[in-house]
């Protein structure tokens, strides 16, 4: 019983698909003749050819000036009993001097082979079915199943507060949750009406979806967990009946946390632009309704994640809905530092790890990429087959994560290695000689899968929330260090610099359309920064006069800091060439 209801669907949709193979024949095919008209036709000699082909035959009709036809002029169809009878009765026919055109052939076509174009139609709508609604979902009757939410049913989460490090703030916000989902009565008593949503945003990898689960494993409530994307279907109204299934599902287990990560897949402003995704927007308003829908407190509360926060929908954010934001930043040193501790516990470390050296080498690191950092370690000792994890082995998988792999069979020829010494020794004199900059911790000129051929690896000793310009000025002269370095001694420069002139290129320019940090634009700001959390894009929003001004002003100052690299490593030419040796000899300076 059980089959044949999951079986059914799959009968209905071959049953239509024959039914439209059927009319699709009968429109192609010529209309039919009956016997009596053929004979009748055949005896007033209308006709000009006939087809005999096994059980059929092809009767052409000729346009007659005889009053009584009644058939019109053109191809008909003849069905016939016995292929015998009938060619004995068209070569007799034949042999009394009729002209009809006439031809016979026996096409014996198997059964299998007359049917075989509507298995070809069914076997393709299968395939696009799958792959358009099913692909990896697993399990069969999703073919029926378009509304259903997809949602991986509650799972119980056993990640703790204990488990998310470094982000004290956030955890702060969140315990109130916590809080209120061990003991909703506490706060219903008092009339308290907690957050309904909550958005979280920050950048990639910063552990949104994994303090989203420790908030349901601290509270041991059920955890819906689903995507944005995940929502939007292709047929309009599929990601709406998704949202109220999920909502349902919810409710029946509150209290309950529903966690959507990447919201702003369904969340994106509503411009009412021609050619907008229905689709998408049925979702928003099918989710904004259903947050509406339950009152305060009911006990399911919705977290949300997203990189990109301004392109949400005004409408979502508003009080009422996700009426509470907790900004989900990058690490501090600190943070850093407890999250590789945790991640270590994990891993056999050997005791001496300094983790606070690690975490300073890491900076800017976000918690997934130092999730990663202490993996690449355990692997790379089991690669060397050691049983423990040292803090060498921390350093290098850092540098992986930097920069890639050692290439370790790139034969550099003598004279690039010479080179890339001065290049990078180039850049770490000018960090050095310099006041406002950070110090240099390690030098290599090992080169590594990410096409980097050595590399200067600078460390600050702290957190930095504040750059002066001095120091953003000597970053940039650091930058062409390299460069100035390849002038000075081989009076020829290579293609070894692209990286540093980017990045020296994107700092002048930032000091100049963002930090205000010209007398001639003052406190202007010249671009703004478009997705915060997603690499920084910057949009300029000024007029083409200044524009022009503005690359004006980068280039005078890319050169000014250029320059003052060159007289820096001139006026050290001694120590440039003792370090660049000592650094050929060694390939890498700690
Ligand atoms: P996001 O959702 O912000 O992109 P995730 O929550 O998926 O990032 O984080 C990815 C991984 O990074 C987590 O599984 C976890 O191992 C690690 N991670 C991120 N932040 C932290 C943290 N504060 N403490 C411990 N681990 C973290």
């Amino acid at each position: 019983m059980k089959l044949l209801k999951s079986i059914s669907p799959y009968l209905v949709i071959v049953g239509i698909i024959v039914l439209f193979g059927l009319v699709i024949t009968s429109l192609i095919n010529p209309p039919e003749i009956t016997y009596t008209e053929f004979m009748r036709e055949l005896n007033a000699d209308n006709i000009e050819k006939v087809d005999l082909e096994d059980n059929t035959a092809t009767v052409v009709l000729k346009e007659s000036s005889s009053s009584d036809q009644e058939m019109k002029a053109g191809k008909y169809m003849l069905n016939i009993k016995s292929y015998e009878n009938f060619d004995q009765m068209m070569l007799s026919e034949l042999q009394n001097g009729s002209t009809i055109e006439y031809k016979a052939v026996v096409k014996k076509i198997p059964f299998i082979v007359s049917i075989l174009p509507y298995i070809l139609l069914v076997v393709l709508f299968f395939i696009f079915m799958y792959v358009m609604l099913g692909q990896g979902q697993g399990g069969g009757g999703k073919v029926m199943n378009f509304g259903k939410s997809r949602a991986r049913l509650y799972t119980t989460s056993k990640i703790t507060f204990a488990d998310v490090a470094g982000a004290e703030e956030e955890k702060e916000e969140m315990m109130e949750l916590v809080s209120f989902l061990k003991n909703p009565k506490r706060y219903s008593m008092l009339g308290a009406r907690i957050p309904k949503g909550v958005l979280m945003v920050g950048p990639p990898g910063t552990g949104k979806t994994y303090l989203a689960k420790a908030v349901a494993g601290e509270a041991n409530v059920p955890f819906f967990s689903m995507s944005g994307s995940e929502f939007v279907e292709m047929f309009v109204g599929m990601g709406a009946s998704k949202v109220r299934d999920l909502f349902k599902q919810a409710k029946e287990k509150a209290p309950c946390i529903v966690f959507i990560d990447e919201i702003d897949a369904i969340g994106k402003k509503r411009d009412g632009q021609v050619g907008g995704n229905d689709e998408r927007e049925q979702t928003l308003n099918q989710l904004l309704t259903e947050m509406d829908g339950f009152e305060g407190n009911n006990g399911v509360i919705i977290l949300a994640a997203t990189n990109r926060p301004e392109s949400l929908d005004p409408a979502l954010t508003r009080p009422g809905r996700f009426d509470r934001r907790v900004p989900v930043e990058l690490p501090d040193l600190a943070g850093r530092e407890a999250i590789l501790k945790v991640h270590a516990r994990k891993i056999k470390a050997s005791d001496d790890v300094d983790f606070h050296t690690i975490a300073r080498m890491a900076s800017g690191a976000s918690g997934a990429e130092l999730a990663n950092i202490v993996n690449e370690a355990a692997l790379r000792a089991v690669r060397d087959g050691r049983t423990i994890v040292t803090e060498a082995d921390l350093e290098e998988s850092i540098e992986v994560v930097i920069a890639g792999y050692q290439k370790k069979n790139a034969v550099l020829s003598d004279q690039e290695k010479k080179v890339v010494s001065y290049h990078e020794i180039g850049h770490a004199l000018v960090a050095a000689l310099q006041n406002h900059s950070a110090p240099v911790q390690k030098i290599t000129i090992i080169p590594r899968t990410s096409g980097a051929l050595g590399y200067t690896m600078q460390v600050e000793t702290g957190d930095k929330y504040l750059m002066t310009k001095k120091e953003l000025e000597n970053k940039i002269a650091t930058f062409t260090g390299g460069r100035a370095a390849e002038e000075i001694v081989f009076g020829e420069i290579t293609t070894g610099a692209s990286n540093d002139i980017e990045q020296a290129t994107k700092i002048a320019r930032a000091m100049i359309t963002r930090y205000g940090m010209t007398d001639e634009f003052d406190m202007v700001a010249m671009e703004t920064v478009t997705n915060q959390y997603l690499g920084g894009d910057a949009s300029l929003s000024c007029s083409a006069d200044t524009q022009k001004e503005i690359d004006e002003k980068v280039v005078e100052l890319v050169k000014r800091e250029h320059e003052k690299a060159k007289k820096i490593l001139t006026d050290n030419r001694k120590k440039l060439d003792e370090l660049a040796m000592f650094l050929y000899e060694k390939e890498t300076i700690t």
